[in-house]
Parts: C-alpha cells; sequence; structure tokens
C-alpha cells in the first residue's frame, strides 16, 4: 500500500487527507501545533457569495465531508451581511474536534505537536521528511499544506509584529515551505503599494467583553453592524487587508460582528482604546489575535509555483494545496486545493494520469484564473466572484450545480477507487 504524508493540518491538508485515504493509500497527517484546522480555528464564514457555489461542486464532486462538519457546527445559516449572500458561520470552537473525530474515524493517522524541518531527496523525488525532534517520516507521495502565514520573522517585518494568533510560533516554531526545501520556486503575494503579503482581515473579541445588548443582536441575527464615529472611520486599512471580498466602504464605516461562537469583527486590528470609545465596546478585549489592537497575521509569504494538478513544478512527487498552492483566500477554497491534491496524489501513487477539474466548474477556474494586478482571489466576492457570475458559474441552486457537475463527468470522481 502506497504511503501519502500531508504536512499540514488546516483545511487544506485535513481535505487532502480524506481524498487520499479515498484511494486506497495508508495516509500521515503532520502538524506542528496541537490543533487542526490552523487558520480556520479562526474565521467560520462559509457559503457567501460563490463559496456556496464552490461548495456544492466539492460536494457533488464526492469531497463533502468537511462541508457535511462545517454545515453541522453552524452557529447560523443563510444569513445576509454586507455584501454576502447565504453566509453561513461555523462555530470555532467545536469544528476542530469534530473535524478530528472524522479522520480519526477514516483510519487517517496524525501527528501533532511534529514540526517538518526538511526533506530527505532522492533524484527528483522526496524520499523523507525529517523533524524539528530528529525523526524521519518515510512516504511515497508528499503534500504540502503549510499555508502561507508567519512566521514571527515576517510578521514582524511586512506586520506591526507577531500579533500572538492562533498558529503560535513562538511555542510552536516557525513554519517551514516544504516546497522550497525540495527544490520548487515559491512567491509572495503583495499589497497594492508592492509590500509583501498582506494583514489578515478579522480578529476576535472575547464575547464576555461586549455588552449584554449587542451580545444579544449578534446571537439573535447572526450578524451585527454598528455605525463608527466619523473621526474612527479609516478607510487605509482596506486596502492593507487579504480579505478583498470585505475591502468594501460599509467594512470601514461600521464595526461588522459575525457570531461564530466567538465574535468576529470584520478588520484586520482595531487600537483597543478607540474601540473602547464605541457603544457596547466599553471593556472589550481581543481573544484571537490576541494583539488585535495592534496588528494581525501576515499570510501569502511562501506560494509554490505549480500545475493545474496541483503538482510542485520541479519535483516530481510533491503536491500542494491552500494558501501554499495560490493566492487564495479561504476555507472553502482551503478546502477544494487540498482535496484535489490528496485525491493526485493518490493517483501518481497508483501510477494513473492526474485529475484535471473542467474550467465549467467554478473549483476548476479558480485553479488557473490570474489577477492581473497578481493579487489574492476567492469564489467570495471581488474579481473572481464577478468572473463567476460573467462565465455563468455562480449558482445558489444544489440540484443545479450537481446537474453541472454530472455533465462534466466529474460527479463522484473523488470516489472512484472506493
Ligand atoms: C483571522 C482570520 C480570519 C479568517 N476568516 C475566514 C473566514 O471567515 N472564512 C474563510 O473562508 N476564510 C477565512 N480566513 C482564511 C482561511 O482561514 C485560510 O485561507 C485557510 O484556512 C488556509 O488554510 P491552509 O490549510 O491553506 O493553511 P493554514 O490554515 O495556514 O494551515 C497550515 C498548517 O500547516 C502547519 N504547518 C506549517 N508549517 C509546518 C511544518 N513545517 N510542519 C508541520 N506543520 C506545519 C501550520 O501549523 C498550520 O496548521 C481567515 C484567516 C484568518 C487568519
Amino acid at each position: 500500500m502506497a504511503k501519502i504524508v500531508i504536512i499540514g493540518g488546516g483545511w487544506s491538508g485535513c481535505s487532502a487527507a480524506l481524498t487520499a485515504k479515498k484511494t486506497g493509500a495508508e495516509v500521515l497527517l503532520i502538524e506542528r501545533t496541537d490543533l487542526l484546522l490552523g487558520l480556520g480555528n479562526v474565521g467560520g464564514i462559509m457559503r457567501n457569495n460563490g463559496r456556496f457555489t464552490a461548495a456544492e461542486e466539492n460536494i457533488a464532486l464526492g469531497a463533502g465531508e468537511l462541508f457535511e462538519v462545517t454545515d453541522r457546527c453552524a452557529t447560523h445559516r443563510n444569513v445576509d451581511f454586507p455584501g454576502h449572500r447565504h453566509a453561513s458561520f461555523y462555530h470555532v470552537i467545536k469544528t476542530e474536534p469534530a473535524v478530528r473525530r472524522l479522520l480519526a474515524e477514516r483510519g487517517i493517522e496524525f501527528s501533532l505537536m511534529t514540526r517538518v524541518t526538511d526533506v530527505i531527496k532522492k533524484g527528483n523525488k522526496i524520499a523523507a521528511v525529517t523533524t524539528a525532534d530528529g525523526r524521519t517520516f518515510e512516504g511515497d507521495v508528499f503534500v504540502d499544506c503549510t499555508g502561507s502565514t508567519g512566521p514571527m520573522g515576517n510578521c514582524m517585518e511586512f506586520g506591526n509584529g507577531c500579533s500572538m494568533c492562533v498558529l503560535r510560533c513562538p511555542a510552536f516554531g516557525p513554519r517551514v515551505s516544504i516546497s522550497e526545501k525540495a527544490g520548487g520556486h515559491d512567491y509572495m503575494g503583495k499589497r497594492a503599494d508592492g509590500t509583501p503579503g498582506a494583514f489578515s482581515g478579522s480578529c476576535k473579541l472575547e464575547k464576555a467583553s461586549l455588552s449584554a445588548k449587542l451580545v444579544r443582536q449578534l446571537e439573535e441575527n447572526g450578524v451585527a453592524v454598528v455605525p463608527l464615529p466619523a473621526e474612527m472611520i479609516n478607510e487605509s486599512k482596506l486596502s492593507k487587508k487579504v480579505c478583498r471580498q470585505y475591502a468594501l466602504p460599509q467594512y470601514a464605516s461600521n464595526i461588522i460582528l459575525i457570531d461564530t461562537g466567538a465574535v468576529k469583527m470584520m478588520t484586520p486590528f482595531f487600537p483597543l482604546e478607540d474601540l473602547r470609545q464605541v457603544q457596547g465596546f466599553e471593556d472589550a478585549r481581543f481573544a484571537d489575535p490576541y494583539a488585535g489592537g495592534k496588528g494581525n497575521s501576515i499570510r501569502y509569504m511562501a506560494v509554490a509555483e505549480r500545475e493545474p494538478s496541483m503538482q510542485v513544478k520541479g519535483v516530481e512527487n510533491l503536491f500542494c494545496g491552500g494558501e501554499k498552492s495560490g493566492l487564495f483566500i479561504g476555507h472553502t477554497e482551503a478546502i477544494t486545493t487540498g482535496a484535489l491534491a490528496g485525491h493526485n496524489a493518490g493517483r501518481y501513487a497508483l501510477g494513473e494520469e492526474p485529475l484535471i477539474l473542467p474550467e465549467t466548474l467554478a473549483v476548476g477556474a479558480l485553479l488557473t484564473y490570474h489577477k492581473d494586478d497578481g493579487g489574492m482571489i476567492t469564489f467570495a466576492g471581488d474579481e473572481f466572484f464577478d468572473y463567476m457570475q460573467r462565465a455563468g458559474l455562480y449558482s445558489d441552486e444544489p440540484e443545479t450545480i450537481r446537474k453541472r457537475v454530472a455533465k462534466a463527468g466529474m460527479e463522484g470522481i473523488y470516489n472512484a477507487f472506493l
């Protein structure tokens, strides 16, 4: 039985593990922290705008398990908020244990608190990866799902310092790019002014630190929109954030909160003294990143050059998914790219031709889409969502989406080897 080793246990790594397992391989998922889901432990917004279509396409393709979990763990479903329709919000505390149980049930082995630091190559292939604590893991095929965030030095140089985010680099050690270690080439995303990387676009507040009235409103509606006094409006923050789908004027003139079990505040950072001037926020405290009053994590620091099959250019048996595989923003985008990477890692092990997702599907179009300004892309808004609508790829009807996947000959393709 072939062995597939996936490095990085964020949404993309978990997704890759599930599809790789379905090809009949033995699968090991290696994660440097004590939690799966990586950045997925913050965030929580699913199914907004084109992400609805992408979720349903993945379900029809046979990669529905993680969407089933996020739907089941949703605090609110089918919510509209500024610039976004039919969103659901998963509970950011309850989802990680649910994913961990799912992976264990599927027979996926995982090794937490294990940081890969190097590769051992034989010719143009990786034979094994080695870890910070001196262990060696051999495999037939490898998938780099290490993300693009940090480590601390990048957040210091290109952000406002380590913001103490959920990735906890000081405790668990820095991210390592497996693709570069293996001889591939990584590139960086850039902000409009050319600065490398971009600030993550939201922070988590402690629910108990907000007024009871605000919390009630948030829990009832899923969303709260709190207008900011004119002197606090800072539109310059919009150009710094990763999430172009939220770089809309409403996000500068209001505080927009989302109920993900925690309180998600849709801005990269907000000085605490200023925040506490706003009604309802008098006692506000940041929960993630802890330094959300000053900065946020810096992302898109290491994106691998790859083929449409998700194979890393220049390394025979290495695939990649998630933010590692493109300037993709989001959980849905990570699950989508991870699913294809894991599936094609399995095909490679079986000696089969890789699967290429057709551009008649939103999930296929995403993989080859290029933004002229070299910026980040997402199903949820901005340029790529406009493209989806123009090209007739967007739908919010599951049956229509399923039929489109079937017409492309792709229904259940990820289950082809079961
Ligand atoms: C604050 C914030 C809010 C967000 N909100 C949303 C939202 O509401 N909706 C949405 O769709 N998206 C949101 N996103 C974006 C989304 O979370 C990411 O785009 C997506 O989850 C990235 O997944 P990934 O698997 O590519 O990378 P990551 O989540 O970064 O996972 C990479 C994993 O690899 C591990 N790793 C790195 N190096 C090594 C190594 N050498 N050895 C072992 N393990 C390693 C890391 O510890 C990490 O767990 C948000 C992001 C942030 C930061």
